[in-house]
């Protein structure tokens, strides 16, 4: 079905038009005609599948189809979303798509400067993105309120939940109007999500566009068990022989993409890194420069995963596998958005297959192994019946190499 097909106001279908987009993804064919008729929505949708738009179009509509006075500074529109990353994107797309009407669409969030936030909100703002402390100190401060909020999207819904945001989530929609519009958005209909749902939307349409906790069909997934301390030289093997574009690249921890961005930097790969250690801008700035195409390889830790929109992504490596499952799906939702076709590697050491095993329970299906000549892991049994049979004793120590016992 064509976005045209809606008879949209021509200036929202210009912005529409402006974004490239014709034909609706399947998220938008099931959410924007019936919250454009006002239905509360419970969309269990994957980053990449098209779900701002969704969720972003119908709002739009909607307040141009009974505009207030032109005077009127306060928000009418509320999106809540968890990180500071996030509200960035969502102002940058909605913003697009709100670029021809009069409707100004702006972010408040944690990092950036109070003051100046305090300044736009007094200005005025039709459509805002927030996330949900940094709003509650606007409020505190009496920055803005949201008694004319009459559109609520909570976004990355279940990502909000994990972060601990249920009680600021639900004393800031206190503030909104009772008469609302109100719509959730989430990767994956855990419990939480479910009871939050049940909290505060009303009679609601819940659409699924895939079957929950799973990743992306355009994904292919495939895994490389490779030694731990290997990982950086399997990498840089990979990057040799692929004629890779661009890689995202996760990490589990800030210290490791620190050491894989310097071990990369050596090898004159052009990288950056994007983690919670980092500034916010030095954050944005890696994140423009991978979004140009000025460097190949992107590290990011989890804070990076959540719904960013790099287009056109074609792969993202899992250089460490994430502590809970749920976070690969966010992980590899970079790549494969929007119906397009996409690749997610992980590199998996032995001490990473049990967090393996649960991904794969939870994707429900095995992932293709591949072993890079070389790089073999050896087999841990085995190992341990060769080192005992040689005519010196050695131990294996922890980490699975052999350690001599001079004593
Ligand atoms: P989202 O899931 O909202 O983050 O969107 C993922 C990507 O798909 C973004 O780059 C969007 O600009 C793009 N996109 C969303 N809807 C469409 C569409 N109907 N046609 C083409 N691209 C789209």
């Amino acid at each position: 079905m064509n976005f045209a097909s809606l008879d949209l106001a021509p200036d929202l279908q210009k912005g529409i038009d402006a974004c490239g987009y014709k034909k609706m993804t399947p998220v938008q064919e099931q959410a924007i005609v019936p919250a454009r008729q006002g239905k509360d929505i419970l969309a269990i949708a994957q980053t990449g599948t098209g779900k701002t738009a969704a969720f972003a179009i119908p709002i739009l509509q909607r307040m141009i189809d009974s505009a207030t006075e032109p005077t009127d500074t306060m928000p009418r529109a509320l999106i809540l979303t968890p990180t500071r990353e996030l509200a960035e994107q969502l102002a940058r797309t909605i913003g697009a798509y709100a670029e021809f009407l009069p409707l100004k669409v702006n972010a408040v969030f944690g990092g950036a400067k109070l003051s100046s936030e305090a300044s736009k909100l007094k200005v005025g703002i039709d459509v805002l993105i927030a996330t949900p402390g940094r709003l509650l100190e606007h409020i505190a401060e009496h920055n803005v309120t949201l008694s004319a909020v009459e559109y609520v999207v909570l976004d990355e819904s279940d990502r909000m939940l994990d972060m601990g945001f249920v009680r600021d989530v639900e004393t800031i929609l206190q503030r909104t109007r009772k008469k609302r519009q109100t719509a959730l958005f989430s990767a994956t209909l855990s419990a939480a999500v479910n009871e939050l749902a049940h909290k505060i939307l009303h009679n609601h349409l819940e659409i699924r566009t895939t079957k929950a906790n799973t990743a992306a069909d355009t994904i292919e997934h495939v895994v490389y068990p490779v030694e731990e301390r290997r990982k950086v030289d399997l990498f840089k093997d990979l990057l040799a022989k692929h004629d890779w574009y661009q890689v995202l690249v996760f990490t589990s921890t800030t210290h490791q993409a620190d050491k894989l961005q310097k071990a990369l930097r050596e090898a004159k790969i052009s990288c950056a890194v994007c983690h919670g250690d980092k500034r916010q801008n030095a954050r944005r700035r890696a994140l423009a420069e991978f979004r140009s195409g000025e460097i190949q390889v992107l590290i990011a830790t989890e804070v990076a995963a959540r719904g960013l929109d790099i287009p056109d992504l074609d792969l993202v490596l899992n250089y460490n596998l994430p502590y809970l499952a749920e976070d690969y799906v966010h992980r590899i939702g970079r790549t494969g958005r929007a119906g397009n076709k996409g690749n997610a590697i992980s590199f998996v050491s032995r001490e990473e297959e049990r967090s393996l095993e649960s991904i794969q329970r939870l994707i429900g299906s095995p992932i293709k192994r591949i072993t890079q000549h070389g790089f073999e892991v050896s087999d841990r049994d085995a190992l341990i019946n060769k080192v005992s049979k040689q005519k010196r004793p050695g131990r294996l120590n922890k980490a699975g190499s052999t350690s001599i016992d001079k004593s």
